[in-house]
């Protein structure tokens, strides 16, 4: 198999994860909302020894977790449980920025759709929202706020302190989609004032389809459900609880509360060794914030370099993704790169490189000799790069 250089998109099931979770799938298979047996009371017991891993890696209580199905679940729960009314329309005013994942701008659309009106903040070059931004956005009307940790196109990091601490006169919610990034960066729901943190199983070393929602206490009344069915989890989120898929998110967020500032460290640099060696080729471009980077993440833009043909290229040996084409079936050109900014044909030259916690140091190492070699190869066939001279865009 090719060098996995995708974990942005998803993570590979820890060992420890997976070790985790066969019980789960063996002898343990009750159903967590039988209460008048063993084997649901076992099942419950492991649901709620999960809840209490998911909550102490965000700093939270037990009782402030909502399991779900993944973060794009979390996000859509978030903005329609706040925004919308008993009869499916929306009221009032959200503010949001213009990186988002489409699992909040495209729940914004359907808002929008509903009733309710949407801000979306542009961002700064390097992807950052600005707090004075963010106050500005604010109205009379507002009910939420939801702005992402980190992004997952260009590993930008928000300043989520910052903007969680902006003063909301309205008394509107903030949500924060921190799929990319949590357990390798800090979020304390005790120091930063978020009231709902979207949390995704498989871009953290744990399995697909399983997720959560931190509902703080004092929003819960403010939130509706979006599925229907036996009140499980609250009322929040009716249906069979995903047993052994929440004791791996469980499983996960203990080893990424244990080890997740060393991955950090570990793997920041070598995402700054891949850089260095790549910077040596002539007309690339970093996109992103580099002072405050998702540490695994590396998106660069090769000039003279169509990005699907170099992805073509690299696909023996390496996976990764094109920064263009995060959406999967669009090919339209990166709505992240277009809010930095970014034109002309670098919207379509660009490489998200996603290093992760099983990424050594020779893998890089030949992930960017495979990369110099591809790039080198397309551009001595472009007569363009041949005749090169005029900056900008080619
Ligand atoms: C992956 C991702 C999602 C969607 O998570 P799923 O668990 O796959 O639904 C949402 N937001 C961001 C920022 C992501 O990276």
């Amino acid at each position: 198999m090719p060098i996995y250089c995708d974990h942005h998109a998803t993570t590979p099931v820890d060992e420890r994860v997976l070790d985790a979770m066969l019980p789960y799938l063996r002898e343990t298979f009750g159903n967590a909302a039988s209460r008048g047996h063993a084997h649901g009371r076992a099942a419950r017991d492991a649901v709620e020894g999960a809840r209490e891993q998911v909550a102490s890696l965000l700093g939270a209580r037990a009782r402030e977790i909502i399991f779900t199905s993944g973060a794009t679940e979390s996000d859509n729960l978030a903005l329609l449980g706040v925004m919308c009314r008993s009869d499916g329309s929306a009221a009032g005013h959200l503010v949001t920025q213009a990186t988002e994942h489409p699992a909040v701008l495209d729940t914004c659309d359907e808002l929008t759709r509903r009733g309710a009106r949407v801000t979306r903040l542009p961002v700064d070059p390097v992807g950052r929202v600005s707090p004075s931004a963010l106050a500005d956005g604010l109205d009379e009307d507002t009910r939420l706020v939801s702005v992402m940790l980190c992004n997952n196109e260009v590993g930008t990091v928000q300043d989520i302190n910052a903007l969680a601490r902006v003063e909301r006169p309205t008394g509107a919610l903030f949500h924060c989609d921190a799929a990319q990034g949590l357990g390798l960066l800090p979020l304390d729901v005790g120091v930063t004032p978020v009231d709902l943190v979207s949390v995704s199983a498989h871009k953290l070393y744990g399995p697909k389809g399983v997720g959560a929602l931190y509902v703080r206490a004092s929003a819960r009344p403010r939130l509706r459900p979006v599925v229907f069915g036996g009140g499980h989890e609250d009322g929040l989120r009716s249906g069979t609880a995903n047993v052994p898929g929440i004791v791996g998110l469980g499983a996960a967020a203990q080893l990424a509360r244990e080890e997740g500032a060393s991955d950090a460290l570990r793997i920041a640099r070598l995402r700054d060794r891949l850089w260095a060696s790549l910077s040596e080729l002539e007309e690339v471009r970093r996109f992103g914030d580099s002072a405050h980077a998702h540490p695994g993440n590396l998106c660069v833009g090769f000039g003279y370099t169509d990005a699907a043909a170099l992805l073509l290229a690299l696909e023996p040996h390496v996976s990764v993704a094109s920064g263009a084409a995060c959406s999967t079936h669009k090919s339209a050109p990166s709505h992240v790169l277009m809010a930095l900014g970014v034109t002309g044909d670098w919207l379509r030259s660009s490489v998200r490189f996603g290093l992760g916690r099983s990424t050594t140091e020779s893998e890089v190492d030949e992930v960017a000799s495979h990369v110099k070699a591809a790039v080198g190869a397309l551009r001595a066939r472009s007569p363009l790069f041949r005749a090169r001279g005029t900056p900008l865009d080619w």
